[in-house]
């Protein structure tokens, strides 16, 4: 693995708008958040807005890991290859490095063990921009296909081997494929963590996990002995919502649309949690034969616009790191306390 320092990139352009993007408003109805045509053109004020406003919480999160990691192609890229595959995660995450710093701001890295133990370089050099270094486990497997002995292994792994190499407590989780479960919580708690973003509180989804008691209505649960739950946002839509946090959505959805839902959801007093992974920037990436189509769409869905989209995010909101969002005390007016559920 050649040194992070020795790659040159190009210098990423200033945020700016997607050309011939229609904006929007966000008006509420029936107690739920709707989005509705505009003319005023507010988008390119959403960070001077949702600062003068004084309402809700930015925070951005990159889930690193490398293209032949997504759920999306296990079926055709058997782990037993992975060291087979051209590794392009650490190109990837220094070009999101580069965008974050000419943004002037901070993320949550939530780095797969895996590509740390690969890749010790690039995980320094996101503490040393001074990011937060969370934990995506180490080996990718979906936490609904795992024991609890064989969780707590996998999770512990990766833990410890950044808490070495960078001198510093990891405090936060992230399930494989937000493939969260009730009785991992306890376990994540015994290994030291203090807070798991995991959920998505969407209407459905074949992999996603679930936590019982956390909805939409509850962005920011305390779980139980200071340990929190941080949801990846949605629009809500009842006790579920509307995936609004990224991956192929953030992809898919127009770019002004997808930014007036963050104020939508801003506006309803909630936080904003967004993720990408360092693949979804990289249309260069290989293409893989023989996957179905539903997760070739899902994983190539304008992956040669996102980089655009992101930088423009990136610029467009005063984006924080979730350790963050924690610690500045986010009201968590709706959250419901709850005990975590053992077994
Ligand atoms: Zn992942």
């Amino acid at each position: 693995m050649k040194q992070v320092s020795a790659v040159d990139y190009s210098i990423c352009s200033p945020p700016r708008r997607i050309a011939g993007s229609e904006t929007f408003s966000e008006g509420h109805a029936s107690g739920h958040l709707a989005i509705a045509p505009s003319r005023d053109g507010a988008d390119a004020s959403a960070k001077q807005g949702v600062g003068q406003a004084g309402l809700g919480q930015t925070a951005l999160s990159i889930d690193v890991e490398d293209w032949f990691h997504a759920a999306n192609l296990a079926g055709v890229v058997p782990r037993e290859a992975w060291n087979d595959c051209e590794s392009r995660v650490e190109r990837n995450t220094m070009r999101i490095l580069q965008i974050l710093d000419a943004a002037n701001i901070r993320a949550t890295f939530f780095v797969l063990g895996w590509v740390a133990e690969r890749c010790p370089g690039l995980v320094r050099a996101i503490a040393e921009g001074g990011h937060e270094v969370a934990c995506h486990g180490h080996g990718h497997q979906l936490v609904t296909s795992l024991q609890p002995g064989e969780f707590r292994a996998d999770v512990s792994r990766a833990k410890k081997y950044l808490e070495d190499l960078l001198g510093m407590r990891v405090r936060g989780y992230r399930a494989p494929s937000f493939s969260i479960m009730d009785w991992a919580i306890p376990i994540l708690q015994q290994l030291g963590f203090e807070y798991d973003s995991s959920v998505v509180p969407t209407i459905a989804h074949d992999r996603y996990g679930r936590l019982t008691g956390v909805h939409t209505g509850t962005p920011v649960a305390l779980l139980g002995d200071g340990f929190h739950e941080v949801c990846i946002s949605c629009l809500p839509l009842g006790k579920r919502g509307i995936p609004w946090g990224g991956g192929g959505y953030f992809r898919l959805a127009p770019y002004a649309l997808w930014s007036q839902g963050i104020r939508a959801i801003l506006r309803s007093g909630r936080p904003y949690v967004f993720y990408i992974h360092p693949w979804e920037i990289d249309a260069g990436q290989p293409r893989i034969s023989g996957l179905k189509a539903t997760e070739r769409f899902r994983h190539r869905v304008n992956l040669g616009r996102c980089e655009e989209r992101f930088i423009a995010l990136a610029g467009a909101f005063p984006w924080t790191t979730i350790g963050d969002l924690i610690d500045q005390g986010y009201p968590n007016r709706d959250a419901t306390p709850r005990q975590a559920v053992g077994r």
